[in-house]
Parts: structure tokens; C-alpha cells; sequence
């Protein structure tokens, strides 16, 4: 479903993803532990394309389709033509449906199914999270020729993800994350995600700040959003303890902007006991 190769990419001309490999796909979920400053946010956001994270080198190519090989079930004219932006890869074959991830502008991007959940969720006053959440969820829609939701439809869909995360339905009428606690914008994050049901979900130490039950709640967020074999996870975390939740296929480290090891949860429950000087060196 994600294929990155050698990827190169700076800010401010400071080089910080140094030759990165790795291949994610469908039904997966692969943790990305590192050390502080290794460039996992980095990652994060070359791969959802924020602005002035600038690649050098390397590619990444996206199989948005529901099982990488198949045509997406819901593809539409649009969708076909952000797949025909697509450069050829090697080793792609006559497989169809890749896209050069990077030539897509964000919202294409998420228009394909990528969801990047913040380290940082941003405040955004003036807005309800109701309001944001409903124009993220219909511009997606409209870009794959899906029917909009009503208001009414749309309501019942974010009621029932917050009670499924535990939250308080009445955060859902505050300006997105004005006010809300660390752990409470984290879950936040996780209602969006339920509602806007991506293929692919990148998330940014959703577990730094959450207390135990927070943590939990997450975690089986997670598990019941984006566990199915058309989807595949990018779980950055610095903590085993969502690990033992979530259980990933693989685990990563990240150092010095290149996946160092891989292995299973055993590499996670080493670096807990250990640390990534010893791990990583
Ligand atoms: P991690 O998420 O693994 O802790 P980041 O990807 O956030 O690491 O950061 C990687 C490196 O890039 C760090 O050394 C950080 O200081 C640097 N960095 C991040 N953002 C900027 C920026 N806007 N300008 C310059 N350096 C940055
Ligand atoms: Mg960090
Ligand atoms: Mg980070």
C-alpha cells in the first residue's frame, strides 16, 4: 500500500530523512519508535505533504485501492484522475492504482485515504469541531464523487465516534481542541479519524499525555477504526504500552532519519528494557 524508497528530505535546508526505506501494506500496522529529533514527525509530514518539508531525493508511492492489486470499489472519475497523475515506479508491473504520493497536493492526498494524526493537534477558534469535521469528511466525499452528508446523517456519525472514544458529546459543539486538555485533543484526533474513516492513518505519538483509561480508549480506537486488511497504520509512539494494545505487525526503529531495525513487538519490549542508545547504536 506505501512503498518509500531512499527518501531524501529537508527543512531549512537541514538534511533530517536521510535514505528512509520502507513498505507498508494493506492490513498492517507498522509502529515507527525512535529517539527524540530522529525525524518520525518529519516522515509524518513529507508524507502528508506540509509545506516546507522539502524532498531531495527517493520516492513514495501510494496504493490507495482496497486490497493493493484491486481497483477501489468506490472508484470514481476523480479518483481516476488523481491515480493517472501517477508516474511509473520500479517494480510496479502491470499492477494498477499506484500514485506518486508526492506530487499529490495534501488534500488530494487525504481525498485518497491518508490521514495524518498531529503530535501537536492544532486549535482552530471560530470553528465547532461539528463544522470542521463535516467539511473535511464532505470535500473528501465530493473529491471521490461520494454522496454528501446532511447535517442530520453527519451528527449521528460524529455522536456515535465520540461515544465509541469515549468522549463527551458536547466537545463536539467547542471550536476544535480551544481548551480541550492534552489527552482530551488526542482523543479528538481519534474521533476524527473514526469519522473520517482514511485507508491509511499516520499518527503522531497519539499516546504521549494520555492517562491509562485515555491510553486504552486509543488504543481500541485504533484496533476498530483501522484493523481490516484494506488499511494499514503508521504508528509513531516512543511508548510499549500502546504496543501491547494495538499489537503491530512490525516494529521500527528510526534514527539519524533512517529505519535502523526492524523486527516485532519483541523489538519494542527491548527498547523499553534497554533504551535506543543500546538498540539503535
Ligand atoms: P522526532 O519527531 O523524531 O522527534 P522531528 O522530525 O520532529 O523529530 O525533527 C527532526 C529534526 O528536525 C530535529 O533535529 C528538529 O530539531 C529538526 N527540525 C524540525 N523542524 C524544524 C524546522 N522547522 N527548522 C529546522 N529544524 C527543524
Ligand atoms: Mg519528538
Ligand atoms: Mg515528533
Amino acid at each position: 500500500m506505501l512503498k518509500i524508497d531512499n527518501l531524501h528530505a529537508e527543512i531549512d535546508g537541514k538534511e533530517i530523512l536521510k535514505g528512509l526505506n520502507l513498505e507498508v501494506n494493506a492490513g498492517e500496522v507498522h509502529a515507527i519508535m525512535g529517539p527524540n529529533g530522529a525525524g518520525k514527525s518529519t516522515l509524518g509530514y513529507v508524507l502528508g505533504g506540509r509545506p516546507g518539508y522539502e524532498v531531495t531525493g527517493g520516492s513514495v508511492m501510494f496504493h490507495p485501492a482496497r486490497h493493493a492489486g484491486l481497483v477501489p470499489a468506490s472508484a470514481s472519475p476523480q479518483a481516476e484522475a488523481l491515480a493517472d497523475k501517477q508516474t511509473p515506479a520500479q517494480g510496479r508491473g502491470d499492477d494498477h492504482g499506484w500514485v506518486d504520493l508526492l506530487e499529490l497536493e495534501p488534500h488530494e492526498r487525504a481525498a485518497l485515504g491518508l490521514f495524518l494524526g498531529f503530535q501537536y493537534p492544532v486549535e482552530i477558534p471560530g470553528i465547532s469541531n461539528v463544522q470542521f469535521l463535516r467539511e473535511a469528511l464532505n470535500s473528501q466525499r465530493k473529491a471521490r464523487g461520494e454522496a454528501l452528508l446532511s447535517g442530520g446523517e453527519f451528527l449521528k456519525l460524529a455522536r456515535a465516534q465520540a461515544d465509541g472514544l469515549g468522549m463527551d458529546q458536547e466537545m463536539l459543539k467547542r471550536p476544535v481542541n480551544v481548551g480541550f486538555s492534552g489527552g482530551e485533543k488526542k482523543r479528538n484526533e481519534m474521533v476524527q479519524m473514526g469519522i473520517i474513516a482514511p485507508r491509511f492513518a499516520i499518527l503522531d505519538e497519539t499516546d504521549s499525555g494520555l492517562d491509562i483509561d485515555a491510553l486504552k480508549a486509543v488504543g481500541e480506537g485504533i484496533n476498530r477504526i483501522m484493523r481490516a486488511p484494506d488499511k494499514a497504520v503508521l504508528l509513531i509512539t516512543h511508548y510499549e504500552r500502546l504496543l501491547e494494545i494495538v499489537a503491530p505487525d512490525f516494529v521500527h526503529v528510526l534514527a539519524g532519519g533512517r529505519i535502523v531495525r526492524s523486527g516485532g513487538i519483541e523489538l519494542a519490549r527491548q527498547l523499553e528494557a534497554e533504551g535506543y542508545a543500546q538498540v539503535a547504536a
